[in-house]
């Protein structure tokens, strides 16, 4: 065989080849969008509807609307996300329905690719003990973490069940694992874990740069007191961020009114108002 015929038929090859991955990418994504169409309509088992009522007080605030809308998220991600018990826990539909709820709260009102790097979430029974290994400078500490949950970039979401139970009891500590885990998730979307999600406009930036900078040197610099947001949103802009997003959703009147700025920031990207809610 010619070697320039040869060419030819490498190059037909390779364009039947793209051809071939266009179209299965295409059919994929099409036929993902007609079963989120699907489940998005699906109507809410009872058992369900118990369990949010239940074990997540924030729901029980929302309209009408935006409850119908919550459920079809809540079909979505149990769809797509995989849950594991660890250390002997036993997944049930209280723990994915109590997890699934919360975690779309984020996604409501909002055009969002669904958690997009999450595929597990990792369920501990109780609060559990992690290995930590963290870099200051030249120097490497390891040592011994309580933890009530944790968000991997790429990875899973862990979980401790006990925190989650004991965090959607009170609606009004500002503290609630899984809307601070899933809130890194939403941060971490575009690679990096820096307090900035991804915003609708690149103009967006700028203001969520000069208002949350800001907000997380006040809490830094914030000695003693009462304040509305957990100290430990002080640790990095990442922890601000999520921490910030527990506040919005829990401690909604306090913020809007010690953080007007802030809440207006977050107010914008999540699209929910929750101070309309109380
Ligand atoms: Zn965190």
């Amino acid at each position: 065989m010619e070697v320039g015929y040869k060419k030819v038929i490498i190059v037909k090859l390779a364009i039947a080849a793209v051809g071939l991955i266009l179209t299965f990418l295409i059919v994929k994504r099409a036929s993902r969008s007609v079963r989120r169409k699907r489940l998005l309509a699906s109507p809410f088992p009872a058992e369900w509807e118990q369990i949010v009522e239940e074990n997540v007080p924030l729901y029980n605030r929302l309209p009408d609307a935006m409850k119908r809308q919550l459920q079809g998220l809540v079909h979505i991600f149990i769809a797509e996300k995989t849950f594991e018990g660890c250390g002997g826990l036993e997944i049930t539909d209280e723990i994915k329905v109590t997890i699934a709820a919360q975690a779309s709260m984020l996604l409501l009102n909002r055009k969002t690719p669904y958690f997009p790097k999450l595929h597990t979430i990792l369920v501990y029974p109780h609060t559990y003990v992690a290995d930590i290994v963290s870099s200051n400078g030249a120097v490497q500490i390891s040592g011994r973490s309580i933890r009530l949950g944790e968000s991997w970039q790429n990875g899973p979401v862990v979980l401790a069940w006990d925190s989650v139970k004991g965090g959607t009891v009170n609606i009004t500590d500002g503290r609630n694992v899984v809307l601070h885990e899933f809130s890194h998730q939403l941060d971490q979307e575009d690679g990096i874990a820096d307090g900035a999600p991804i915003l609708e406009h690149r103009a967006r930036y700028v203001t969520w740069a000069s208002i949350l900078s800001k907000e997380y040197e006040a809490l830094q610099k914030k000695k003693g007191g009462r304040a509305v947001m957990n100290k430990y949103g002080a640790t990095n802009p990442a922890e601000f961020f999520a921490v910030a997003t527990e506040t919005f959703f829990e401690k909604a009147k306090q913020m809007k009114k010690k953080h007007p700025e802030l809440y207006d920031e977050l107010k914008d990207y999540y699209k929910l108002d929750p101070v309309e809610w109380q």
